[in-house]
C-alpha cells in the first residue's frame, strides 16, 4: 500500500470527511481491521482564507507549497489537496514535487464523463465559480460548466465560508442550496459537481433532484485507487 498525504485544514471540518472515506474505503477493500497509510498536514486556515480574499494567493501558494514539501519529505508517495479553491495554486504545488499531485478535478469529470453527463451545474465558492482554474480543466475534458448567476454564487459562497467550514448544517441554507441546483437544472444542467470539500455536509443525494457529484468522495477514491492500484 502506498503512503498518501493530505493537505488539510481547509476546513478541518471537510479534512475530517476525507480521513474518514479514504480509511473506510481500505476498510472495506482489504478488511476490518485494515487502514490507509496516510500524512495529514493540517494548516491554520485563517492566514490562508485571508490571503484569498485580499487576493494574496502568493501567499497562499507559499503555505501550501510548504505543506506540500513538508508531506513527501515525511514519506508521502502522493499529495492530495483537499480544497477546490486551493487548486487555483495547483501548478506552483505540482512544480515542488516529484511524487503525483492527484489533481481534484480529474476524478471528478470522470464520474461525470462515465455517467454520461454533458453539461454540468458547478457549485462552490465563487473564487471556483467564477475563475477559469478548476472550471478550464472540466472543459478541456469535454464538459459543458453552467454556474449559478450572482445572487446565487453569493449565496453559495456565504453559506460555504459562514456555515460549513464552522459546522453550522441548516435546514434553511439546505433549501437555498435546493433553489440554486433548480435554476440550474432549468438551465440544462444533468448532474451537480459541488465543487467545495464541504457542501457534501449539508447535501446528500436524496436532497437534490439532479445526480451530484461530490468533489470529496470522489478525491478520496482517487487517492485510495493510488494507494492500493498503481502497483504498489
Ligand atoms: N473547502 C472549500 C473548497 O473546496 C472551501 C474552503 C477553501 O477556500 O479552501 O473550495
Amino acid at each position: 500500500m502506498r503512503t498518501i498525504g493530505l493537505i488539510g485544514g481547509m476546513s478541518w471540518e471537510s479534512s475530517a470527511e476525507y480521513y474518514r472515506l479514504i480509511n473506510q474505503q481500505v476498510r472495506d477493500r482489504l478488511g476490518p481491521l485494515r487502514s490507509a497509510r496516510l500524512l495529514m498536514y493540517s494548516l491554520d486556515f485563517g492566514p490562508v482564507e485571508q490571503a484569498q480574499h485580499t487576493g494574496r494567493w502568493d501567499l497562499a501558494a507559499q503555505i501550501l507549497v510548504d505543506a506540500a514539501r513538508r508531506l513527501e519529505a515525511g514519506g508521502a508517495e502522493c499529495v492530495v489537496l483537499c480544497t477546490n479553491t486551493m487548486h487555483k495554486v495547483a501548478d506552483q504545488i505540482q512544480a515542488v514535487l516529484s511524487v503525483p499531485f492527484l489533481h481534484i478535478a480529474d476524478p471528478t469529470a470522470e464520474a461525470a464523463l462515465e455517467a454520461g453527463t454533458l453539461s454540468v451545474g458547478l457549485l462552490g465558492t465563487a473564487f471556483t465559480m467564477e475563475q477559469d482554474f478548476l472550471k478550464q480543466r472540466l472543459v478541456d475534458r469535454g464538459l459543458k460548466v453552467l454556474v449559478p448567476d450572482t445572487v446565487d454564487r453569493q449565496a453559495v459562497h456565504r453559506i460555504i465560508y459562514d456555515e460549513l467550514c464552522v459546522g453550522v448544517i441548516s435546514d434553511s441554507s439546505r433549501q437555498r442550496y435546493q433553489q440554486v441546483i433548480q435554476a440550474l437544472m432549468e438551465r440544462g444542467a444533468q448532474a451537480i459537481i459541488l465543487g467545495c470539500t464541504e457542501i457534501g455536509l449539508l447535501l446528500k443525494p436524496e436532497h437534490s433532484p439532479l445526480p451530484l457529484l461530490d468533489t470529496t468522495e470522489l478525491h478520496a477514491r482517487a487517492a485510495v485507487a493510488f494507494a492500493l492500484d498503481r502497483g504498489a
